[in-house]
């Protein structure tokens, strides 16, 4: 079984992505463009990515005084990503895109993270990109969007700072205008910034000609005075070396040096990065001056005040992308325990005459418990694959869709976007522990590549929002929000797939109901008089039991075509049931502290532990 026959199916026989060539931006696609994109990743990704998934964890980034040093590898790997077009896939035409789907693009870029997650950094360079044709100027899309898509810039998001992770009201890095022509940059507001950002993922390397940061910093009010909270929060570009008009390097470097990088866990193709911004380090001089000082370049993007606001623009793909990513190695293990498991000589079946010492031993996929932790991968996995893309199809809807269409896509979207940040980052996770232990000690081992899918993965419950903090999202707004009408929406949803159930799956459908139900009065009884610090103790439990309820409505709706004898049918059917027996019952202990408001953590004294 390869990745391939599964997006298949869930594109074409589930999702029925067909129906988005009647739209007027898709209607130069087919089934055979589609076919032909995914074909060149799975190809680029089979070449140029996979083979050097554990030479990128070896040899990690290095710095040797002046540049960041990574495997030949990853160049390679880099260019034939920038070759296939697929960081401005979904682009207009008139920007050298392809217009294609986000569902098909997400699908696509599936096979790179499988292959090898942090080999590149396509994602953030795509994102910083889609954030500047959403907000930026004609010319800011033109200098650095379009050099981003063709390839020969990167780029970053610089939220973080060593004081300020989840809480990024606390950024302190400050932006001051830079002249008093600050205003008439051609580029956009110019300011010098000032401030350290911390785990800057790829913030260094020589891959590409230049980096285009995308920075959050505060512009201090007429006292000198940063704003508090978010609202003081702007948006800036700050190319590492400075950009003329014309899209060419001017031959300056900007005031943006590298202090270190970090040295991670996992996910080590990819340089992470502490900045320092404006200290000084490479002094710059101010168009039409010929004196250089310290502060790094930045070009305002939007309004002041709107960093926050045109950052998380983008949300809904970056959740979906990590999303994604988490699943991709959840697959990445399943696939490596199947085949070892397959081949693994250990054991002998129990009979009732007790164990023959003389028969040969069995391959280790004949043992039951063996068969259960490959089906708890496949149904962690290819549920939150499911997921994934059936969001994927949404934010398409919300972008192409009819008015009415597209607003019921948006509010829908909002209440499992959470979850599918959250659910493949928890659960895939720990199908990358079930595929080391089916390994048994080889698992242990770096002979094996399980153990470094676990490492790569342990990741994404951190970054991108942490679990608690997509929890408390979840729980204390997206259920909430525009009077509960992303709940109800999704509730409808479930129940149409409820009552198109087929006479097997009567049983499920029965049980999904009663989760819903479970979810829905849990809701209200967190909120129910109580305080919010009461309500959202318990939210990662809530987040848990919600995420485990939507993959059981996913899977129940998957099966109702996964019909016949087709092993690949008669799979699916097994991982749907084996969610549905030994998952979803999980929801009735997490819900119970959520409706009770349970204050266990919450009221046990500091000096107790
Ligand atoms: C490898 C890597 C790559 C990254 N890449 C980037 C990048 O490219 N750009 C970027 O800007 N950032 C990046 N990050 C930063 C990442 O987004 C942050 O690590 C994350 O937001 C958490 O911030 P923190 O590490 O400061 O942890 P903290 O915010 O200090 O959180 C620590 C713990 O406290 C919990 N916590 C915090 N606040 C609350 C609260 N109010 N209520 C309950 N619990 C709370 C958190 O859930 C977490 O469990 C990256 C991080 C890593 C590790």
């Amino acid at each position: 079984m390869s990745l391939r026959p599964t997006v298949d199916f869930l594109l074409h026989d589930w999702l029925n992505v067909a129906e988005l060539q009647q739209r007027e931006r898709f209607a130069d696609h087919s089934r055979e463009t589609f076919d032909a994109v995914l074909d060149t990743c799975e190809r680029i990704a089979r070449e140029k990515y996979a083979p050097f998934n554990r030479l990128v964890d070896t040899e990690e980034p290095k710095f040797d005084g002046e540049k960041v040093i990574l495997p030949q590898a990853s160049h390679e790997a880099c260019k034939a990503y920038a070759e296939s077009g697929m960081l401005s896939a979904a682009q207009d035409y008139a920007m050298g895109g392809m217009q294609l789907p986000y569902t098909v693009e997400a699908a696509a870029n599936a096979f790179f993270a499988m292959a090898s997650v942090s080999i590149g950094s396509g994602m953030l360079t795509t994102g910083n990109a889609n954030l500047l044709m959403a907000h930026g100027t004609e010319l800011q899309k033109q200098v650095f969007a379009l050099n981003e898509f063709n390839g020969r810039f990167s780029g970053t998001m610089c939220l973080s700072e060593p004081q300020a992770g989840s809480s990024l009201s606390d950024v302190a890095t400050r932006a001051v205008p830079d002249g008093a022509d600050f205003l008439s940059d051609p580029l956009g507001p110019r300011y010098r910034l000032r401030g350290n950002k911390m785990w800057i993922s790829s913030g260094e390397h020589e891959l590409t000609e230049n980096i285009i940061h995308l920075v959050l910093a505060k512009i201090p009010d007429a006292q000198g005075q940063l704003v508090p909270g978010v609202k003081g929060i702007s948006l800036f570009i700050v190319p590492k070396k400075l950009v003329g008009t014309d899209g060419q390097l001017t031959g300056q470097r900007n005031d943006v040096a590298l202090a270190g990088l970090n040295h991670k866990c996992g996910w080590r193709g990819t340089t992470n990065t502490l900045l320092n911004f404006g200290e000084g380090k490479y002094p710059v001089a101010s168009p039409g001056s010929g004196q250089a000082q310290p502060g790094a370049i930045g070009y305002l993007v939007g309004q002041p005040g709107e960093g926050l606001r045109c950052m998380f623009h983008m949300m809904n793909e970056a959740r979906i992308g990590v999303g994604m990513a988490a699943t991709m190695l959840g697959m990445a293990g399943y696939y490596a325990s199947l085949d070892y498991a397959r081949n693994r000589p250990q054991g002998r079946p129990m009979t009732a005459a007790g164990k023959n010492p003389a028969s040969s031993q069995v391959r280790i996929i004949e043992h039951a418990d063996i068969k259960r932790m490959l089906l708890a991968q496949k149904s962690y996995s290819e549920g939150a694959l499911a997921l994934a893309l059936c969001c994927a199809r949404l934010v398409d809807e919300q972008h192409t869709g009819t008015p009415e269409s597209a607003n019921e896509a948006r509010l829908l979207l909002e209440v499992p976007t959470p979850i599918v940040k959250s659910f493949p980052s928890e659960w895939c996770l720990e199908a990358n522990s079930l595929a080391i232990q089916i390994h048994g000690g080889y698992g242990y081992t770096r002979d094996f590549p399980v153990e470094q899918y676990w490492r790569d993965n342990r990741l994404n419950m951190i970054h991108e929002g942490t679990h608690g903090i997509q929890a408390m999202d979840l729980l204390g707004r997206k259920v909430l929000m525009e009077n509960g009408q992303g709940l109800k929406l999704l509730a409808a949803r479930m129940q149409a797939t409820i009552a198109k159930a087929s006479p097997e799956w009567q049983a499920e459908a029965r049980q999904l109901a009663n989760a819903l139900q479970q979810v829905g009065s849990a809701t209200q009884a967190a909120w129910q008089g109580a305080e919010p610090a009461q309500a959202l103790a318990n939210a990662v439990p809530y987040l848990q039991a919600f995420g485990h309820t939507v993959v059981a409505w996913i899977w129940l709706d998957v099966v109702q075509i996964a019909t016949g004898d087709d092993p690949a049918n008669v799979g699916r059917r097994a991982a749907a049931r084996y969610f549905y027996r030994y998952e979803l019952p999980k929801i009735g202990a997490w819900l119970q502290v959520v409706s009770s408001r349970d204050s266990t953590c919450a009221d046990v004294p500091e000096d107790a532990f």
